[in-house]
């Protein structure tokens, strides 16, 4: 990581809106606040990774493990083969079988053996390899609670939300508002189900990125003068059935999937990478 030399190297980085998403009144109060190391460099949504990435230290964690997931994936399938995956999958209610562990992503089968390989019917990316890892060796395999909650209410939810609502809602939304049609067939062919009468909004459903980490999109189309609205919502279990980092990847990863899957316009398509 390059040490900026002081506060205004950092400042220069900046949008200078004053837009305080940040919490900070100023963007000048925020580069002094990451200067001093009392703030990360990630937390201003406005950045792009490429300068998050540059700029940040090993604990600026934000979404390294995105960014860098091929690195990271490496590291997760060193840690895989020396766990007990008849343990892991007895922990999180996975099937264990002929050496492998097996667990449903997005509905399809998704294994690991116990050299790190993985296996797959839906194609391999680390934005769902790392957190299926993550899953394995640190999941505390509690049920569902039913109870649904914002990133915002997770552990450390509160000051990565703006950057998780610009990278996963307002990413889907973006794609929601642009071709709602493919994507209520999207969140579907990934075999969401319906959500519970009470959290019905203009297309509501619960996608299984992992058995038990939920997610809950609901988007509301504009109407009477009122903007479109898209918000994401995990079982309240979520950061202890996978840590923080790995939610926040899940959820931006899923919106990068259907980002791309809408730009190819192609409902086949979509089917093909399944
Ligand atoms: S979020 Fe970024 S652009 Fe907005 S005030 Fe904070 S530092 Fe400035």
């Amino acid at each position: 990581m390059p040490k900026p030399k002081n506060a205004m190297e950092i400042f220069q980085l900046l949008d200078k809106s004053n837009c305080r998403e940040c919490g900070e009144k100023t963007c000048l109060a925020f580069a002094g606040a990451v200067y001093q190391g009392k703030r990360k460099i990630s937390e201003c949504p406005k950045l792009d990774s490429r300068t998050v990435n540059r700029f940040s230290g090993p604990d600026d964690d934000v979404d390294n493990t995105f960014v860098e997931g091929a690195d990271f994936l490496e590291q997760l399938k060193t840690e895989i083969a020396a766990a007990d995956l008849a343990e892991a999958a007895r922990r999180v209610g996975a099937q264990f079988a002929n050496g492998k562990l097996t667990l449903k992503v997005l509905g399809k089968d998704f294994s690991v053996d116990t050299e790190g390989k993985l296996y797959t019917q839906i194609h391999i990316n680390p934005w769902v390899a790392v957190p299926f890892l993550i899953y394995i060796l640190t999941g505390r395999g509690l049920p569902v609670s039913g109870n649904w909650v914002s990133f915002r209410e997770l552990k450390d939810g509160k000051e990565r939300y703006a950057l998780f609502k610009k990278r996963c809602e307002e990413a889907m939304k973006r794609v929601a508002d642009t071709y709602t049609n493919l994507f209520d067939d999207l969140v579907h062919i990934f075999s969401a189900r319906q959500v519970e009468k009470q959290f019905e909004s203009d297309i509501s459903v619960v996608l299984h990125p992992l058995p038990r980490v939920p997610l809950m999109i609901c988007y509301w189309q504009p109407e009477d003068g009122l903007e479109s609205s898209l918000n994401v919502f995990f079982d309240e279990t979520a950061d202890k059935n996978l840590n923080a980092d790995a939610v926040f990847t899940l959820g931006v990863g899923l919106a990068q999937m259907f980002t791309k899957l809408s730009l190819r316009h192609g409902f086949d398509e979509a089917r093909s990478i399944q």
